[in-house]
Order: structure tokens, then sequence, then C-alpha cells
């Protein structure tokens, strides 16, 4: 199954460049896959207009596209979509020597998937102040971040350490654990 979705993408990607005379990258022929994806879920109305497509030893192993509104869910990221689905292949929890294509710079949910997922490197297309201007503006979480927890704009408040304490001490005793 894997194998042709990369042949179907990489013929498609390889027509896509023979009528174009600039020079093409593997880089931008993997990017050239996510900005096919993020156009077909626009198309599908899925949700909005980022792709993502990631990749291990020169094979397509992940793919997907926002499917925020499709999908009633709003971490339906296209990098979140795509980590699932890589992950999913490799029946792994890390990307370990992975690399990641997002048409857009990920915003800090994705990027806190990114740094979970451990890839290897990531490549991205637009930048996030061109997002912000056509209304995606993930500049007020960033914000967020540096803000006092009480003062955040969704309110945060602090209960039952003790015993939430005691989920880590199950967890430090349990021999069958699975660290990452
Ligand atoms: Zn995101």
């Amino acid at each position: 199954m894997c194998n042709s979705f990369n042949k179907k993408f990489l013929d498609e990607a390889s027509k896509m460049y023979e009528q174009n005379d600039d020079p093409i990258n593997e880089h931008e022929m993997f990017m050239s896959m996510a900005i096919d994806l993020a156009k077909k879920g626009m198309e599908n109305e899925e949700g909005g207009p980022f792709g993502c497509i990631i990749v291990k030893d020169g094979k397509v192993i992940g793919k997907g596209n926002n499917k925020v509104t499709g999908t009633n869910d709003p971490t339906a990221h296209a990098e979140v979509v795509a980590i699932r689905d890589a992950c999913a292949h490799l029946q792994d929890f890390q990307l370990t020597g992975c690399t990641i294509y997002a048409t857009c710079e990920p915003c800090p949910m994705c990027l806190g998937a990114i740094y979970w997922a451990r890839p290897e490197e990531v490549f991205y297309g637009a930048l996030k102040g061109d997002a912000a201007k056509i209304g995606f503006d993930d500049q007020f979480i960033y914000e967020e971040l540096d803000i006092e927890i009480s003062n955040r704009k969704i309110s945060f408040q602090q209960i039952s350490r003790n015993e939430s304490i005691k989920l880590f001490e199950i967890w430090e005793n349990n021999d069958r654990k699975k660290p990452y």
C-alpha cells in the first residue's frame, strides 16, 4: 500500500516537474506533494490550506492535510495527521530518522507534536506571518506561553496535586513500562 502510494505521488510530482525548467531537488519534490495534499483537502472541504508529508529513507511514510472542520477535530492539523499516519505505518511512537515537509511553519501545537515525535529534520514552506495574514494567527498562543499561568485567557486552576503525583509513583514502580 505504501509503495503504490509512493509511486502514484512520485509519478505525479515527476510529471508536474517535467514541464518545469527550474531545477528541482528532492526536498522541493516532497514539498510539492504536501502542497498537493493541501489543495485536495481544500477541494474536498476537509479543512484549511495546509499539507504535510513525512519521509524516511527516501520513501513517503506519512501524509496529512488539515482536517479540522471536516472531522470536527481542532487537533487535526496537517502535521498531527501526518505524524499519526507515519507512526501507524512504522508501528513506532518515534519518527527517528524521518524528515517532515510542512507547507507552513508549524503552529505551537504541531511544534510540540514534532518535538515529541523526534524526527531528524523539518522543512517548511510558508512562514507563520504569511498564515497570520489570512487569519491563521497562532501568535497569541506563543504570547500565552510567556504569561503567568493565572493570567492566561483560558482559566487554568491547580487542584489535587498529591493524588495526581501518585500516578508518577505507579509509573516509576512499574517494571513493565515502556519508557519514551
Ligand atoms: Zn498546527
